[in-house]
């Protein structure tokens, strides 16, 4: 009954695994990512191409109009770049990128500009950098000029992925605080700002940087395992706060799916859908947040 648009999917491309374990010694060189799927249990990505049909596919069996796909590795935005091309009515690509990296300003130049991506994806915790730091700015500037918007992956992170190959994944917490995103988001008031999973542990946090800068939007997405820092805190509560607080025009409903064959991830989406219920959210609101917010943000052209 509701459009659903889904504000938070990754593209875990042939090529996303490639990169990935480009430091690992014991893989085929002929068929790299075949094999750490097989490793995973994921069924191989296959081209870019086909990932981006069976995504379409896929979000057409569960009835979902649009979603983000995240080029979720630093050197993947041709993957997400061809499947939005081939879709473009469907997806939305979001550009993971690391402000630290050598030529950075060339690379995110080439991101927004040749591969159009309208969201620059930043994980501090990551890839270890303070939100102060004048590149961070820098790409807040990069993205107002161009009329892009940032998401600020904040609080607890766990790529799943990573831990399953064990990778080593030295994640510095302390680096994605929604405090420091709200200092960005307040001197760049035209730049919408995703912080994405409520503050993914720093809810508190995320409520205040949202209620503060009226361009920073939270995504919904992943189980929200983090409300388990949060004694006898429910899912249910998370949307009525978050609805007091930020009203019903910032949410984005997301799910975090990423591979096949698990798919879209229907299980969050009734999770969240048994929440919205429960917190007695008008239809009205619910479908913004489900879908409408996410037009409103990313229209189609
Ligand atoms: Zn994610």
């Amino acid at each position: 009954m509701f459009k659903i648009c889904d504000s938070h999917c990754h593209f875990f491309s042939s090529r996303f695994l490639e990169i990935l374990t480009k430091d690992v010694a014991d893989l085929p060189a002929d068929d790299r990512s075949g094999a750490v799927a097989a490793k995973l249990g994921w069924d191989a990505p296959g081209t870019a191409e086909s990932l981006a049909d069976r995504w379409a596919a896929e979000l057409d069996r569960h009835g979902v109009s649009r979603s983000v796909l995240i080029a979720s590795i630093p050197g993947d935005e041709k993957s997400v770049a061809t499947a939005v091309a081939r879709h473009p009515s469907r997806f939305v690509g979001f550009v993971m990128f690391n402000p630290m990296a050598p030529e950075a300003p060339s690379r995110l130049a080439s991101a927004l500009d040749d591969n159009g991506f309208p969201v620059v994806a930043l994980f501090p915790a990551m890839h270890r950098y303070r939100l102060d730091d004048e590149r961070v700015s820098d790409v807040f500037e990069s993205a107002r000029a161009r009329n892009a918007a940032v998401f600020v992956h904040c609080g607890v992170l766990s790529v799943g992925v990573r831990k399953k190959l064990n990778l080593a994944s030295p994640f510095d917490l302390r680096l994605g605080d929604p405090l420091a995103v709200a200092a960005l988001a307040l001197r760049f008031p035209s730049v919408p700002v995703i912080i994405p999973h409520f503050g993914a542990g720093l809810f508190r946090e995320a409520l205040m940087a949202a209620d503060q800068c009226p361009n920073i939007y939270l995504d919904t997405s992943s189980s929200n395992s983090w409300i388990k820092y949060h004694p006898g805190l429910t899912l249910d509560a998370v949307f009525r706060q978050a609805l007091a607080v930020a009203g019903p025009e910032r949410l984005l409903f997301g799910t975090d799916s990423s591979f096949f064959p698990r798919g879209w991830q229907l299980p969050v989406y009734n999770a969240q859908l048994a929440a919205l219920d429960a917190a007695i959210v008008s239809p009205d609101d619910s479908s913004k947040i489900l879908g409408g917010n996410f037009d409103r943000l990313f229209p189609l052209s």
